[in-house]
């Protein structure tokens, strides 16, 4: 079995790589779930939800959230009522959030999650990394802000000085799956905002310092390929670079694929990581989706 420790945009369109050259049902995903709150009504996890669409092959790939051709009629409806959503949720990826929202009144996060993707048919196994609520709280120029009011109601703009998550349980399988995989592959996902919570979960970081763990940079040069993980990286005092990502990731990572763009760094990195690979990573369509996947998989 192969592990993908993910978030919502960048290890998704990774995984569409993986699923077409790899076996679905020899795939787990366990998902940041930091991010998730409730919004107009609906208990919202949105990278869990990507990464379910992105197996069913549902997912709108040019935003990385909600359903392709979704429509937006309940959304329209609610503004006009005056009840403005701050995430516009379509009609279709609401049914989902609704089904979620109503199976969590008598199961686990985990548990919802395990029937809505048996209901997609999805082999793959998708584990939220908790099944407690948590926050994300971001300090900046303008004050104490939540994730989501800071990524779309300020998109991101505000200088940040700090970020801080809930220290929550992790979820019940998370751990005995990292254990009995052959590898783990952590995505090129938001290192503190998705893959971090789940690194520090208790007994991540050392089950992870027993597997053979792989990780492929979000970085190329000293920016993010999409979102706000620079300004994030900076604020907490890491270089804004695969360099910096490494030294978050030294203690249990094997292997760490970089851009080709930054071959130059290679040296630098080795001295934190020995095995470094380099390849484009930056995936704009299925072909490179799935040249990284093989790469990756070593195949
Ligand atoms: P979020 O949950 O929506 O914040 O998404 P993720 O954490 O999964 O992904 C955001 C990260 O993905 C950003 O740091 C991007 O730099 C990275 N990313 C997005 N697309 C690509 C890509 O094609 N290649 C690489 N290497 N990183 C990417």
């Amino acid at each position: 079995m192969i592990t993908i420790l993910s978030g919502g945009t960048g290890t998704p369109k990774l995984i569409q790589g993986i699923k077409n050259i790899h076996n679905p049902s020899d795939i787990s995903v366990i998902v940041n779930t930091v991010e998730n709150d409730y919004f107009s009504g609906v208990y919202v996890a949105a990278d869990i939800d990507t990464v379910l669409y992105t197996f069913a092959d549902m997912i709108n790939d040019e935003t990385w959230y909600g359903i392709k051709n979704d429509t937006f009629t309940t959304n329209q409806q609610l503004e006009e009522l005056g009840s403005p959503e701050l995430l516009r949720i379509g009609d279709i990826d609401r049914a989902t959030k609704i089904q979620k929202t109503m199976l969590m009144e008598t199961h686990t996060l985990t548990e919802a999650v395990d029937i809505q993707r048996k209901n997609m048919a999805i082999e793959a196994k998708i584990l939220p990394m908790s099944d407690e609520p948590s926050k994300i709280a971001i300090k900046t120029d303008i004050g104490d802000l939540e994730f989501h009011d800071f990524l779309i109601k300020h998109r991101s703009l505000p200088k940040v000085y700090d970020i801080s998550y809930s220290k929550v349980k992790p979820s019940p399988h998370i751990i005995e799956t990292i254990e009995n995989s052959e590898m783990i592959i952590i995505g090129p996902s938001n290192p503190i905002t998705s893959i971090m919570p789940i690194i520090n979960l208790e007994g991540v970081e050392k089950a992870l310092k027993n597997a053979y763990v792989i990780a492929i940079s979000p970085i190329i040069g000293t920016s993010p390929v999409s979102g706000p993980a620079g300004k994030f990286m900076n604020a907490l005092g890491y270089e804004v670079s695969s360099y910096g990502v490494a030294s978050m990731y030294k203690s249990f990572l094997d292997k760490f694929i970089i851009d080709n763009f930054d071959e130059k760094s290679k040296n630098k990195i080795e001295k934190l990581i020995k095995d470094v690979t380099i390849t484009k990573t930056n995936m704009q369509n299925i072909q490179d989706k799935e040249n990284l996947a093989k790469v990756v998989l070593d195949i």
